[in-house]
């Protein structure tokens, strides 16, 4: 299994931009931009995000001091183009409030923050903290279950575990193989695939 899974792997690296693949626009305090980059994306595409994002960032309030602290009303307006502006708000200032100065951040603690389900958490541990976790997203399910290895409706915990059990625990691969499954799926594995040009059509019995 493992080395189907790196030869997938192989045909990423050959065929998309997946090194450093996480964008990071301010700097000031990569984990915060990162994680707050998380929350924005539920539900939106990149694009939304990165305005979000840059708003934030104009009035350099990229930092946890400075998002436990901001005005409600303010932080909706400059989240707003990324959607569900009052929900992730929210999120945004509960995960700033009890993340400022708190010394250990793992999974338990950003599940206990609502709004933070499971693929936000791993994402923030994989390229935020730097865990070896993996990330399963829509993508993720979309194109492994087109491949034959897991289920589209199985749980993600599942589909975690089988990443996990069959790639070798290293961040970096975890990250640009998460990276592969999105730009793939954005190239290739849409919801209408395109199999006549894929990468994987050799490794795939997707009946198209
Ligand atoms: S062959 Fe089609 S279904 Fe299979 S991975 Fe490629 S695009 Fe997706």
């Amino acid at each position: 299994m493992q080395k189907i899974l790196l030869e997938i792997y192989e045909k990423f690296k050959e065929t998309y931009n997946i090194e450093n693949w996480w964008p990071i626009y301010d700097g000031k305090e990569p984990f915060t931009e990162i994680s707050v980059g998380a929350i924005l994306t539920q539900n939106t595409n990149w694009n939304n995000v990165e305005k979000a994002l840059k708003n934030l960032m104009s009035y350099e309030l990229l930092t946890l001091e400075k998002l436990k602290d901001i005005d409600i009303e303010f932080l909706h307006e400059l989240i707003k183009p990324a959607g569900f502006y009052t929900r992730k708000s929210k999120t945004i200032k509960e995960f700033a409030t009890k993340s400022y100065k708190r010394k250990q951040i793992d999974r338990e603690f950003l599940l206990s923050i609502k709004g933070i389900g499971k693929e936000t958490a791993d994402s923030i541990l994989l390229y935020g903290l730097n865990r070896p976790v993996f990330v399963v997203d829509a993508y993720t399910k979309r194109l492994f279950s087109r491949l034959g290895f897991v289920k589209e409706k199985e749980k993600y915990d599942r589909i975690q575990k089988f990443f996990m059990e069959n790639l070798p625990n290293d961040v970096s691969l975890f990250k640009e193989y998460h990276a592969g499954i999105v730009e793939h799926c954005k190239a290739f594995c849409k919801k209408k695939p395109n199999c006549e040009k894929c990468i994987l059509k050799d490794l795939c019995f997707y009946p198209t």
